[in-house]
């Protein structure tokens, strides 16, 4: 089980949990639903929901960082037919297991998250789109469904008023491609995951052709906490443009890996001493701040960078899902390299030919320098081919492939070179 640590800094949406209250009397208990309640009771107005969110700065937690209530703004309310809203749970990037946890320990606080963004869209129906290796928190959601339906916090007249939201549990099938929005779509209405051509974007073409909204599971997580909050206070959490908390995965040598929720504009350091360090006090060498598709950035750099979207972007990153992949002096760069590489060859859809193909060249590339049979020029091509696939692809997968390419090259040149002039590694531990 993953494990939850929130000393030091105060979370939100992790607060108090200890993997058995999370019934939905635990979160009634803990102030759960009273902002549905009350935004429906007091007739707050959609368009002053969407504000209030605006005000938060809230940006989404999936990867893109979008703002979240600009996001809602989109949704064209008037809209005649079926809209849609749709929960991204398909959390399939390398280092990154914060949504899993959000449905195990607390998933009243996406159901209320999405229920208060039905009601400011208009829309009547939802879908949680769940990742198909993670079984248990699919059951717990559901169970959690059904609580809330008992309840009367989902179905028809929410609560006493005249809202209906119906939200359902789908299990996807596991492939890492369905994370991205339109691929998921594809695979919610019962077809190939595979994305699609954008625009037309899923604001006004989504689920089975209508109007939908699709969030991450944390940003709807997060929903709740910002009216409890008000959405200036949750903005003032953390810094400008950069709202509020943020859970961070944090994976690799540390001492104590789990999910952190910390606010956003938390230095690297702060969060690297709530996991504990560095495991039995190596040297940091690397890290991957946002998720394996993520530029890897020095340990130097990262010690001196705060985790939020502008400081990462500053430093050469991305914040992306707040997956924290940390590498300590044992680590070798090119087999690191080798196991990512592996993992966008064999994820890739393989419906556009720079990605489908240039995956595998990446990758085959990558393991003949790591098997000691590299070549001088490989590195130069390598970038060359990265830079083939980024932007010229359908979906982000190609960037995702590339990025981590470019970024080892660039960060860690000489363990390339060093690799492919003495045919095996600079790390002493791997000799
Ligand atoms: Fe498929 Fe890759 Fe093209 Fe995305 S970039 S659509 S994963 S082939």
């Amino acid at each position: 089980m993953t494990s939850l640590h929130t000393r030091h800094i105060k979370p939100l949406i992790l607060a108090g949990l200890d993997g058995k209250n999370w019934h939905l009397a635990d979160y009634v208990a803990r102030g759960g639903y009273a902002q549905l309640r009350r935004i429906l009771s007091d007739k707050i107005t959609p368009e002053q929901v969407i504000a209030e969110l605006k005000a938060s700065s809230l940006r989404g937690r999936g990867g893109a960082g979008f703002p979240t209530g600009l996001k809602w703004s989109f949704m064209p309310r008037q809209f005649p037919g079926q809209k849609y809203l749709v929960c991204n749970s398909d959390e399939g990037e390398p280092g990154t297991f914060k949504d899993r946890d959000i449905m195990r320990y607390n998933p009243h606080a996406l159901i209320e998250g999405m229920a208060i963004g039905a009601y400011a869209m208009g829309i009547t129906v939802g879908y949680n789109y769940i990742h198909g290796e993670i079984w248990a928190d699919y059951e717990r959601f559901e169970e959690a469904i059904e609580e809330a339906r008992a309840a009367g916090m989902l179905g028809d007249r929410i609560a006493g008023s005249d809202f209906t939201f119906q939200l359902h549990a789908f299990h996807g099938y596991g492939a890492y491609i369905c994370g991205e929005e339109t691929a998921l779509l594809e695979s919610l209405e019962g077809k190939k995951g595979q994305p699609r051509f954008k625009p037309p974007f899923p604001a006004s073409f989504g689920l089975y052709g209508k109007p939908t909204t699709i969030n991450n599971t944390e940003t709807f997580a997060a929903v709740p906490f910002v009216f409890a909050m008000g959405g200036e206070a949750y903005a003032g959490l953390g810094k400008p443009n950069n709202g509020g908390t943020k859970i961070f995965s944090v994976s690799g040598d540390v001492a104590k890996p789990g999910n952190y929720e910390v606010p956003m504009g938390t230095p690297f350091a702060t969060l690297l001493e709530l996991a504990g360090g560095m495991r039995d006090g190596k040297k940091i060498k690397a890290v991957i701040p946002g998720g394996s598709s993520m530029p890897v950035l020095t340990g130097d750099v990262m010690m001196a960078t705060d985790m939020d979207y502008d400081s990462i972007a500053k430093a050469g990153s991305m914040l992306g899902s707040g997956a924290v992949i940390v590498m300590d002096e044992t680590r070798c760069m090119v087999k690191s390299l080798l196991r990512l590489s592996y993992f966008y060859y064999e994820e890739s859809c393989g419906q556009c030919t720079p990605c489908r193909e240039g995956t595998g060249w990446l990758y085959r590339m990558v393991h003949r320098i790591e098997h000691g049979q590299g070549r001088p020029e490989d590195l130069d091509l390598l970038n060359s081919v990265a830079d083939n696939i980024q932007g010229r692809t359908i979906c982000a997968l190609g960037d995702a492939a590339a990025m981590p390419v470019r970024a080892m090259i660039k960060n860690f040149r000489e363990e390339f070179e060093y690799h492919i002039e003495h045919k095996h590694c600079l790390v002493p531990a791997y000799i």
